[in-house]
């Protein structure tokens, strides 16, 4: 994907994707949160040498030097920037193409898939994402990461993910985690999974 330093358009409308989610989550999440994330990001990086540098260049730079402030708003940019594609209102249903081949190879079957990868975006303790991710052999994994953490950083392809940060489902779910990926499943874009793969 190509992401520039800057609020990305939405590839759909705020109400889209309502009910799963609404238009007030995205006017706050895309709205407020992604957009501080730029915002800081640009603030963090101007008048630096960091200016020329693309989004993955900052996100490794900020990972390898700990510089953690550079580290988590590149990486929420990037990793924001790909979750809205992973979504989609023609989307859900079971998956089609190479990604469906990939998945009955690596998983069994579709549902174990599924099984697990929301069993892993519950249990994934406080903030952070679910990744479905491509290691170096094009073997699919399921990875939970931290905060702003990202298989960029891990030299793996990312192919899908799920923010379960609060702020991702607390205005439409409250505080049920699991009704939220139980919905993901609705809208979740299969399409850009099969864009992803290697
Ligand atoms: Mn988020």
């Amino acid at each position: 994907m190509n992401i520039r330093k800057e609020l990305p358009a939405l590839p759909y409308d705020r109400s889209a994707l309502t009910p799963v989610i609404t238009e007030e989550t995205f006017d706050y999440h895309y709205g407020k949160h992604h957009a501080a994330y730029v915002k800081n990001l640009n603030n963090l990086i101007i008048d630096s040498h960091f200016s020329e540098k693309s989004v993955e260049e900052l996100i490794q730079e900020g990972y390898e030097q700990q510089n953690a402030g550079l580290f988590n708003n590149a990486a929420q940019h990037w990793n924001h920037s790909f979750f809205w594609h992973c979504l989609s209102p023609g989307g859900g249903g079971t998956p089609t193409g190479k990604i469906k081949e990939l998945i009955e190879r690596d998983f069994q079957s579709f549902d174990t898939f599924k099984e697990e990868f929301s069993s892993t975006a519950t249990k994934l303790f406080g903030s952070g994402w679910a990744w479905l991710a491509q290691d170096d052999r094009g073997k699919l994994e399921i990875l939970p990461m931290k905060d702003a953490h990202t298989p960029l950083t891990a030299s793996k392809t990312p192919i899908l993910t799920l923010d379960v940060w609060e702020h991702a489902y607390y205005i439409d779910y409250r505080n049920a985690r699991p009704k939220f990926i139980e919905s993901f499943w609705e809208i979740v874009n299969w399409d850009f999974a099969n864009h992803n793969l290697r």
